[in-house]
């Protein structure tokens, strides 16, 4: 039998690859880890959301000398908001390709692979701020995954996370049809099939147990948009030939732009910090 991650209690089995923790509703899936990325998602969407990770980040920060580190940072268009807000980012990657191009790019780039399978006893360099966007459900053992921060963290570090929420609209309503039997946006949501698919999914509450548990207190609480207001109809357009599909369809996604302003929001935006001893 496993036990929950967070809480200890026993899982229960969902569906052929799903287990759920019935007390903290934490949910896991036994899909296999990888460090590729294929699905990037809409590439102003995310920077407009890094542009808020940033802005808020700024607002913790009394003095003006910190430096940032981001785990899995992809394609480095973080890196890049960061560099034109003048902050002093270094980004990581686990996958070998994605590290070189990095590399190529940008110059403070570190080859990280969560958790650390061997720790080293050379002095690693410390961040004031440790960033996941979009990275943590992708990762194999979390408890040693927070565990390990603690390296290349400062003594009063932070830890800043976004990732999808299973109490968002969007994993709820395919829930729903998953029950009446429509597997194929549920298993979409878990990335099943991909190179690197979704190892868990956390709402707000069983989240901040776990960091809490690892000696964190979260200090902020909010979300970020799933969907943009601008250029649905443009981006639709260049793989959907017909006008008036993408006019209905740029239609919708406006008004899923208001509506996720009224619902349970998607993708949870926490900033966590380390409590002193
Ligand atoms: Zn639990």
């Amino acid at each position: 039998m496993e036990y929950c991650l967070i809480c200890n209690t026993p899982y229960k089995r969902i569906n052929n690859f799903v287990y759920k923790c019935k007390k903290c509703l934490f949910l896991k899936s036994n899909l296999k880890s990888g460090n590729g990325r294929e699905i990037e998602g809409i590439s102003e969407l995310r920077r407009k959301n890094f542009r808020n990770i940033i802005k808020v980040i700024k607002s913790l920060n009394s003095h003006k000398k910190f430096k940032i580190l981001e785990i899995g940072s992809g394609s480095g268009y973080f890196i890049e908001e960061c560099i034109k807000s003048e902050l002093d980012i270094t980004g990581s990657e686990a996958n070998d390709g994605e590290f070189i191009i990095l590399k190529k790019n940008f110059s403070k780039i570190l080859k990280i692979s969560l958790p650390l399978k061997e720790i080293s006893t050379e002095n690693h360099t410390k961040f004031d701020y440790i960033v996941f966007n979009d990275v943590f459900e992708h990762l194999e053992n979390l408890d040693k995954v927070i565990d390990q921060l603690k390296i290349f963290l400062n003594e009063d570090g932070k830890i800043l996370i976004n990732l999808p929420s299973s109490d968002g609209v969007i994993f709820k309503f395919s829930n729903i049809l998953k029950k009446i039997g429509f597997n194929n946006f549920y298993d979409r949501l878990w990335q099943k099939g991909l190179s690197s698919p979704h190892l868990s999914y956390f709402n707000n509450k069983n989240l901040s147990i776990l960091f809490e548990k690892y000696g964190y207190e979260l200090i902020y609480s909010s979300s970020l948009d799933t969907v943009s207001k601008n250029g649905n109809y443009e981006r639709l357009n260049s793989t959907i030939k017909s006008k008036i599909v993408c006019m209905f369809m740029s239609f919708i996604l406006i008004l899923f732009y208001y509506l996720q302003k009224l619902f349970p929001r998607d993708i949870i935006f926490h900033v966590y910090h380390q409590k002193k001893n």
